[in-house]
């Protein structure tokens, strides 16, 4: 078995370094070969931070592992570790937050044990990181939530709850606001939910979700939750359980699977050898059970929580009364325990299986859709106009150019209805959006909204458009706050 390893940046080396010897030390099946990914990288004029000899090594290996990767600040350059997941289509972001022994917490000391996985979505969302100035004050990013990338994250979501015999698997989502796009995620989750009758599937509130995982965590088991949400809720468990030095995170797709940890570079330690290598080996554990090496596993996870135990820490965590240790007396440390038995949560030791990663050969990008329902018409359409003139300047000028096709419906400013009703106490930008929809709900053409945008030109600078579709007797469309 042969993965690829890119060592990363900042503390990324040390860290990497103490995870293999660990590896090496349980004499681990696995061979490694480097690749070129990082911050050095893009200063080699790569722009997408990887050379192409690594991408190829990874899409013929399947698994890569890494470590924290510098993006250089600035405009222009996107983030490795985000152009990986995404173009490796690695849809699902598993993260376990346990609680630690000798990792002390305000749970811990409570004594309320904490066992959570949250799943976040990995491809989608803002992540797509699809930006615009609209006008010089108005930035717009589109946020794509799509059927069949939630599609497959959730039932990775509940097919793993299901293995692993969870009890609770909850949707956290904010279906109340954005009713189009998480309530389509939402959906999902209950469409796949119906698949598993013996899992109680719920759904929370993302805000009451963050309130709710700190005041009684215990009463989770998995959360699958949109990228960002899920960004933003899993860093809030990584504290849960003591820190992004305890935060290990599996990017899993079908084809190709990124192990890393949750934390960054940590440039104010890097160079130092002190960093706390234990988030990159709980990845690496994690690996290993995907990889089908349960033994390998099981005996090194149960190293390190005795190493825990026993009190032998980095500087970021532990006991102050005890001396912290560098980064590689700590991976020494949990060298000689291999073997040992942790008193608490010892891991069970199961036999390595047959490796269950298969590299797949690919003869074009893969297109993921589900059915497109029959009767799809257009029936209007979004302008997103440019203007500081008032609401009521900004209609008149509409209904000049609106035609026999379409009727004005509504203008509104940042999603907040102007006209024909609102409230003078509504502050506005430079920009709104002018809604215009088929005279009798009538089918359109996009050479009417062509003919309508020509007319438009006249008056407006116009930014950018959407269709407005219904399907059967469903708007694909939202409406606008107060409309
Ligand atoms: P960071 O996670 O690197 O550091 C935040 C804080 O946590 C720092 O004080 C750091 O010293 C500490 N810390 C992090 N990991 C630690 C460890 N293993 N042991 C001890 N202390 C640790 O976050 P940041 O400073 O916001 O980001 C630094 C760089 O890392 C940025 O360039 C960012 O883009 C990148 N980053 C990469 C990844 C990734 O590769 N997946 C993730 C997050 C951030």
């Amino acid at each position: 078995m042969k993965i690829a390893v890119a060592k990363g940046d900042g503390i990324g080396p040390e860290i990497m370094q103490a995870v293999l010897d660990i590896f090496t030390a349980n004499k681990v099946p696995i061979e490694y070969e480097y690749v070129d990914m990082g911050k050095w990288v893009f200063d080699k004029g790569y722009s997408n931070g990887m050379t192409p000899e690594a991408q190829q090594t990874i899409e013929d290996l399947g698994i890569l592992f890494k470590g924290p990767m510098e993006t250089p600040k600035g405009k222009g350059v996107k983030s490795v570790n985000v152009t990986a997941r995404k173009t490796w289509n690695t849809y699902a972001n598993k993260r376990v937050f346990q609680t630690l022994h000798g990792v002390d917490t305000v749970f811990s000391k409570a004594g309320i044990p904490i066992d959570l996985t949250i799943v976040r979505e990995n491809i989608e969302d803002t992540y797509g990181g699809i930006e615009h100035m609209l006008t010089h004050d108005v930035a717009l990013s589109r946020r794509f939530i799509t059927r069949p990338g939630s599609l497959q994250v959730i039932k990775y979501a509940f097919e793993m709850a299901s293995k692993n015999g969870s009890k609770r698997i909850t949707c956290g989502h904010k279906a109340n606001i954005m009713k189009i796009t998480d309530g389509l995620f939402l959906e999902v989750f209950y469409e796949v939910a119906k698949e598993y009758p013996h899992l109680k599937a719920d759904d929370v509130i993302v805000d009451d979700l963050c309130m709710k995982l700190v005041s009684r965590p215990q009463e989770f088991d998995v959360v699958v939750l949109t990228n960002l949400q899920g960004d933003i809720v899993s860093d809030l468990c990584a504290g849960l359980v003591g820190g992004l030095g305890f935060a290990p995170s599996a990017n899993i797709g079908d084809h190709i699977c990124i192990f890393e940890a949750v934390h960054g570079t940590a440039p104010d330690i890097a160079g130092k050898n002190i960093a706390n290598p234990t988030a990159l080996l709980l990845s690496g554990i994690a690996m290993l059970r995907h990889l089908g090496m349960m033994e390998n596993a099981a005996t090194i996870e149960n190293a390190l929580l005795y190493t825990l135990e026993s009190g032998v820490h980095t500087g970021d965590f532990g006991d102050k009364s005890i001396p912290s240790v560098n980064t590689t007396v700590f991976a020494n440390a949990i060298i000689s325990n291999l073997g040992k038995t942790p008193t608490h949560g010892a891991r069970p030791m199961l036999p390595n299986q047959p490796a269950t990663q298969t590299v797949f050969k690919l003869e074009e990008n893969p297109m993921i859709m589900s059915k497109e329902p029959e009767d799809e018409l257009i029936v209007g359409v979004d302008m997103f106009i440019e203007s500081s003139e008032q609401p009521m300047v900004i209609a008149e000028k509409c209904l000049l150019h609106v035609g026999d096709v379409f009727k004005l419906v509504t203008i509104s400013n940042r999603g907040t209805q102007v006209w024909p009703k609102g409230s003078v106490f509504t502050n506005m930008v430079n920009q709104y959006s002018a809604r215009f929809e088929s005279v009798g709900g009538a089918a359109v053409t996009q050479t009417d909204i062509l003919e309508l945008y020509r007319a438009l030109m006249a008056d407006f600078k116009i930014c950018s458009t959407e269709l407005l579709n219904k399907w059967g007797d469903k708007n694909a469309y939202s409406l606008a706050q107060g409309q």
